[in-house]
């Protein structure tokens, strides 16, 4: 079985039981660039597809503007595929439990460069980083889940477009840390 229908399927933490169906993924796996927020929203759990609220129409513009584009540049999934219930914390157990999916996407689609959006997702990778020390830095992830990667994978957080929604302000500081992507892409591919 795939892991598309494996996810689908899942029930191995209580999350399968409260959303409507696990939240895969979506854009393209071969660009070697993965972005990752914690969980997904209730529009996307109604949608059946991540980022498509009002702060993944955010993040979607912002990337666009540095000619970014999701079925092309980029491919972005949550570290637990179901909603958590009232859009809480994913839990550590569902974490532990749903981990393991991402790590096999991660190896078999080889993602060379990370994106973490806000603190949730960048601590589940590091988890000494500060989001007001370290988003915009370009970190070397040597391993993660005890599994050391055969190359370098490069980690860049940055904020949850979410706060341009409250602080525009923001916006200018999420663009800034992506146009970063650029330079990295055209260093490494
Ligand atoms: S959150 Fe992950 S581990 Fe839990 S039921 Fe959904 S797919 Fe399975």
């Amino acid at each position: 079985m795939d892991l598309e229908n494996i996810i689908k399927w899942c029930k191995k933490c209580e999350l399968y039981k409260t959303c409507n169906s696990p939240i895969m993924w979506d854009g393209n796996f071969n660009s070697k660039i993965l972005f990752i927020w914690e969980a997904p929203g209730a529009e996307e759990d109604i949608q059946w597809k991540p980022f498509v609220w009002r702060s993944g129409k955010v993040l979607t513009k912002i990337l666009e503007w540095i000619w970014f584009y999701r079925q092309e540049d980029y491919y972005i999934t949550n570290i637990v595929k179901c909603r958590p219930p009232e859009n809480r914390d994913p839990k550590k157990e569902e974490i532990q439990a749903c981990s393991p999916y991402l790590l096999e996407q991660i190896i078999e689609w080889k993602f060379k460069i990370i994106v973490t959006l806000w603190r949730f997702s960048m601590n589940f990778f590091m988890s000494n980083l500060k989001i007001s020390q370290d988003r915009g830095k370009i970190l070397k992830l040597n391993e993660f889940n005890w599994h050391t990667f055969d190359e370098d994978i490069y980690l860049l957080p940055s904020y949850h477009p979410a706060v341009a929604l409250y602080s525009p302000s923001k916006i200018d500081i999420i663009r800034k840390d992506l146009e970063q992507l650029k330079e990295l892409r055209e260093k490494l591919f």
